[in-house]
């Protein structure tokens, strides 16, 4: 008969009731309260009502009881007296019942299952014997029953069944299905067992290998802790998982080479370069704007236009939280304070400053790095701008982009527009590195002396600010408020061991420099400063004071000659205003006629561009001036171009040349006074230059009165310092016609 677990066992012989416990032997009725937790179930109400006979085998095994059970029977009553249970019982019949064959069968299907199972799941011996003793359909199912999660009510249910064909083929059901979940079970833990066999074993293995490192640490104390060094770097760098793991693959390269191999040296460098980039990515800082403004004007004297530009990409990039779209291209001469200005943007973003120089890269390996293989491999100049700042958001000068040159190795302007391109610049490959780094936290600024050789695509990523080079009253704030006081604290010398008077200092200016910026200037300072720190160190106790008289003892003789206006003139030369690598300078086209057979004869360092405007100007002057055609076939005319024009005046001296010879051919001199720049056309239109502000700086400084510039020219002006157009007369032309009127040649 079904044995449920939960069931109850009462005495039924109370004779033989000796207070609960209960001995081989005893007649017991099995019943179940309809509710297991229920240890107070006292009526009959509480019970199912129908139990089981059986009969006490075995008091005990292993903390069971064992009971032969028999018939089933109906609880009529059950009365308890605070001690004892005491029950009524009825038989109950069976109906449909099996004959032995069937019985037979159905007994050898489930002691079949039950055993194979428990051989599989290793059933302790004890459990295995009793169910191998097992001999009928009743005993087998009662034995499984234990081990089944079914409730009092399912076990219940079965044992209701009156049909005894239905019943054991419900129980014969119950068992098959234990064994199957019992097999499922099994299965799954097979494979978990497999899952952990892996496990262990790997664990096992590393054991093994760190064992066997320390042992080689013993033997070989440098090469291995190089390794376990550079280990415990990577993992500890952040550093993203493509770089990780080429890290780690050099790492075991670097282990299988050993120290004395030919390509240790050359990973140990590519991981130490990789460990220490700086990965973890620092959130930008929240900025004040009106302290970032005291910062700029703080190091920076003027640059007004400069300073708002760069508070507005401030501003916007406090805003955004991120790298703005448009990259500033910092444009003008030498010692303007492009670079010096990008220090302190990075001082008002509360950020590292790095400096960049790209100057003369002809290689994009070099902005890219060499491939590693390449000996003695360098990572390229912007990692390695990463690697020396050590942060991964910080200020990037690229200084001098229009100093890149494209050559058979590659397009440098390409890798850059790739640096600074936000679609792209997240996963910027170096190929030294060969891991992709992210540089879209990177404020990037570039700097350029002028944008003619900037690669277009390259310039129409950026937005140009120019620095327009400075007055010399500019020069003289400059130098009293930041490039003297800087030079003698850093050379530890105080007021009393230096004076420079004002007349001295408006000298240092205008004899022994010229320059837009203020490097000559610095350095003039920086001399004098150095005078008076070797008279202190020597003890000579006179403090050192620079006066006009004394000026040429300090500075010896003046160095500059910077054009001055001629004193007079003659018919043929015109004063013209060229741009120079120091700013601007005047320079005077000169022409003369010989006899001859009406050839041109260009003399003077010009180039290709400048010839070709000398002769669009001849061939101007011919259709302009039809009566002096004589003169054009004739004689020969001789253009000489001053040094001045070389650097990159090629073109906008052409309404000076214009001018020239047409002084020249009509014997009309031009006052010296009067200065122009411009290019002009084969229709005699003037077209815009660059370099306005330094041109009409250094016309001013020379002593020029009058000034022709082109018309488009005219916005230029706002970049011109007011002291400078306060003594000059500018006056903007449309046409060539104009400025031969105004100067006198085409009065009558
Ligand atoms: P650039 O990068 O344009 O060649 P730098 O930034 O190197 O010029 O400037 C040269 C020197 O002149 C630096 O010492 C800088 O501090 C100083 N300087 C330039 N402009 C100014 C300015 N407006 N105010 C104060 N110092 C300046």
């Amino acid at each position: 008969m079904l044995l449920p677990n939960a069931f109850a066992y009462i005495p039924v012989d109370a004779t033989k009731n000796t207070g609960g416990t209960i001995s081989k032997g005893d007649r017991v009725v099995l019943i179940s309260a309809k509710n297991t937790d229920d240890d107070e179930a006292t009526t009959a109400d509480m019970f199912f009502p129908i139990g089981v006979m059986g009969t006490v085998s075995e008091s005990v095994i292993q903390g069971y009881i064992a009971i032969q059970t028999e018939d089933r029977v109906n609880i009529d009553q059950i009365t308890y007296d605070g001690r004892e249970f005491a029950v009524e019982l009825t038989h109950r019949d069976d109906t449909d019942e099996l004959d032995d064959d069937e019985r037979y069968d159905r007994f050898i299907r489930m002691k079949g299952a039950v055993t194979n199972l428990m051989k599989k799941s290793n059933a302790p011996e004890w459990w295995r014997n009793f169910v191998s003793k097992l001999d009928s359909i009743e005993k087998i199912t009662a034995a499984s029953s234990l081990a089944m999660n079914l409730t009092p009510r399912q076990k219940y249910d079965v044992l209701a069944i009156d049909s005894e064909r239905e019943r054991s083929r419900k129980m014969e059901e119950l068992v098959m299905e234990l064994v199957e979940i019992s097999e499922t079970n099994f299965q799954s833990q097979l494979d978990q067992n497999k899952k952990n066999q892996k496990a262990y074993r790997e664990s096992a293995i590393r054991h093994q290998m760190e064992y066997l490192q320390k042992e080689l640490d013993e033997l070989d104390p440098e090469g291995v802790s190089d390794i376990r060094r550079l280990e415990k770097r990577i993992e500890e760098s952040g550093m993203n998982e493509v770089a990780r793991k080429e890290a780690m693959k050099a790492l075991n390269r670097m282990k299988q080479d050993g120290q004395n191999g030919h390509e240790y040296g050359t990973l140990y460098d590519y991981i130490d370069f990789l460990t220490g980039l700086p990965w973890k990515s620092e959130e930008p800082k929240e900025i004040d704007l009106e302290e970032a403004e005291k910062i700029l004007d703080e190091d920076h004297f003027g640059l007004e236009k400069v300073k708002d530009r760069i508070i507005q990409q401030i501003a916007v990039m406090n805003l955004n939280r991120k790298q703005y779209g448009t990259i500033l291209l910092f444009v003008g001469a030498p010692g303007t304070g492009k670079t010096s200005i990008g220090q302190s943007i990075a001082k008002a973003l509360g950020r590292e400053y790095v400096r960049v120089s790209l100057g003369g890269i002809r290689d994009e390996a070099e902005k890219r790095g060499h491939r590693r293989t390449y000996i003695g491999a360098m990572p390229g100049r912007i990692m390695d701008g990463i690697h020396k700042c050590g942060s991964s958001n910080p200020v990037m000068m690229l200084d001098e982009v229009d100093k890149l040159y494209a050559s058979y190795n590659g397009d440098p302007a390409s890798a850059l527009l790739e640096v600074l391109d936000p679609e792209q610049n997240s996963t910027f490959t170096d190929h030294y590195m060969n891991v992709p780094y992210d540089l879209s936290r990177v404020v990037f600024i570039c700097t350029a002396n002028d944008t003619d050789r900037i690669p277009y695509p390259l310039l129409n990523r950026m937005e140009i600010v120019q620095f327009p080079g400075y007055t010399p009253v500019d020069k003289m704030n400059i130098a009293r408020r930041h490039l003297l006081p800087k030079a003698m604290d850093s050379m530890g010398i105080s007021e009393k061991d230096l004076a420079i008077d004002d007349e001295a200092m408006r000298r240092i200016i205008s004899d022994y420099t010229m320059e837009a910026g203020v490097r000559g200037l610095k350095k003039r300072i920086d001399t004098l400063c150095r005078i008076a720190a070797v008279n202190l160190v020597k003890g000579q106790g006179e403090p050192i004071t620079v006066t006009p008289d004394n000026l040429r003892q300090y500075m010896g003789r003046k160095p500059i000659r910077y054009g001055r206006v001629l004193p007079d003139t003659r018919a043929g030369i015109v004063t013209g205003l060229c741009w120079t690598a120091g700013g601007g300078d005047i320079g005077f086209i000169e022409s003369t006629l010989m006899p001859g057979r009406g050839k041109l004869i260009v003399t003077g360092q010009i180039g290709n561009v400048m010839k070709e405007s000398i002769m669009i100007a001849v061939s101007l002057v011919q259709n302009m001036f039809p009566e002096y055609s004589r003169t054009f076939n004739e004689m020969d005319i001789h253009v000489h171009a001053p040094e001045g024009y070389i650097k990159k005046d090629g073109t906008s001296a052409g309404i000076t040349v214009v001018t020239a010879i047409s002084s020249l051919i009509t014997g009309r001199t031009v006052a010296p006074e009067i200065a122009m720049t411009g290019e002009v056309s084969l229709r005699g239109r003037v077209m815009p230059v660059g370099g306005i502000p330094e041109k009409l700086m250094a016309a001013q400084r020379a002593g020029v009165k009058t000034v022709f510039i082109p018309q488009d020219n005219v916005d230029d002006l706002e970049d011109v310092a007011d002291e400078v157009k306060e003594k000059l007369e500018i006056v903007p032309v449309t046409y060539v016609g104009e400025v031969l009127e105004r100067v006198g040649i085409f009065s009558d």
